[in-house]
């Protein structure tokens, strides 16, 4: 093995911060090389520190779907893709009754998914409703549109523990949001008492290792709760789909860099969709998906590409690792 790979290796499970250059040396690594598999060992033992080495599912609802004008091209709901044709609202009954089915399934935290489109008031009326719906100590969380403190703090108040929210690769080019509206987002949600989960996603194959290196650390200095790595899943006849996708190999090695770059004061490393391979390089977070899917071109993701819990729980137990019981640790965390 080369030796200096395994000393940025060994440093990292040693609790050291690892630097720009050393995040992108691993990352030029070959995915089935010997050194990748000692990063995705390293990683593992981090999660074993942090999170005794088991993992957590969480289940994330689409409220609405329909065409977005943010167009973020990687996006179905992205106007410009031309893939739905009307805005839809699910009605707030069925949006209760997945969120309970899920949570009686054992997912570890709900998430209320919703595109820009959907307004700010309508999305509380719907996650009030949700959250009386649901035990106390269940984890709720918002992945929406950009937002102020304001929206931030009446976030809190309806029972939100977190959002996720996350710089994506290629921000402000392929989703045409400034870099910044994004930080400031994350920045009032953490002002108002919320944590936050993030993401280096969605990889595709034309992404420099410069880009990635950049979108890591971003997701490092956050303090999320989670960070982790999604590969960018390719929309049939739109702007990026002539890219094709990251291999899962490709994508469990990213995965493990991410883990020894974000280290152990962050207690979880996500990857999307869930893949054992993925898991097995130190993945603790998977999603169960119901309702709309920003991946998915039907209006319900259970019909479509969406994993549900049972498959989720599945591919933890192939790669033997424990699901853990109960509301999300990663969102408990100080
Ligand atoms: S990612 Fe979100 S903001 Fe961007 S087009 Fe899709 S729904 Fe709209």
């Amino acid at each position: 093995m080369d030796k200096n790979v395994k000393k940025i290796i060994d440093e990292a499970m040693n609790r050291r911060l690892l630097e720009a250059a050393e995040i992108k040396t691993l990352l030029a690594l070959p995915a089935n090389s010997e050194e990748s598999f000692y990063a995705r060992f390293a990683a593992l033992q981090i999660n074993q520190a942090v999170m005794d080495g088991k993992a957590e599912i969480h289940g994330q609802v689409g409220v609405n779907s329909g065409p977005c004008g943010r167009n973020c091209s990687f996006c179905s709901f992205a106007a410009a893709n031309r893939l739905f044709k009307e805005q839809r609202v699910e009605a707030t009954e069925e949006i209760i009754e997945k969120c309970v089915r899920l949570q009686a399934e054992g997912a570890n935290a709900i998430y209320l998914m919703a595109t820009a489109t959907l307004n700010f008031p309508e999305f509380l009326d719907i996650s009030s409703q949700v959250k009386k719906s649901l035990d106390p100590e269940t984890v709720l969380v918002a992945n929406i549109d950009d937002f102020g403190y304001p929206e931030a703090v009446a976030l809190k108040e309806v029972g939100f523990s977190g959002v996720y929210h996350a710089v994506r690769l290629g921000e402000g080019h392929t989703t045409r949001i400034p870099l910044q509206k994004r930080l400031d987002t994350i920045a009032a949600a953490h002002k108002a008492d919320l944590k936050v989960g993030t993401c280096l996603e969605p990889v595709g194959p034309e992404h420099s290792l410069d880009e990635l290196v950049e979108k890591i650390i971003i997701t490092r200095e956050i303090h999320p709760a989670f960070s982790g790595a999604m590969r960018r899943t390719p929309i049939s006849d739109t702007a990026l789909s002539s890219w094709g996708k990251v291999s899962e190999a490709r994508m469990a090695h990213i995965v493990a860099v991410v883990r020894l770059a974000t280290g152990y004061e962050v207690a979880g490393n996500c990857t999307h969709e869930p893949n054992t391979l993925g898991v097995t390089a130190s993945a603790n977070l998977l999603w169960a998906e119901v309702g709309s899917n920003p991946r998915d071109t039907v209006i319900d993701t259970e019909s479509g590409r969406g994993f549900d819990m049972a498959r989720c729980r599945n591919i933890l137990c192939e790669a033997d690792i424990e699901l853990l019981k109960g509301p999300s640790q990663m969102f408990a965390k100080p």
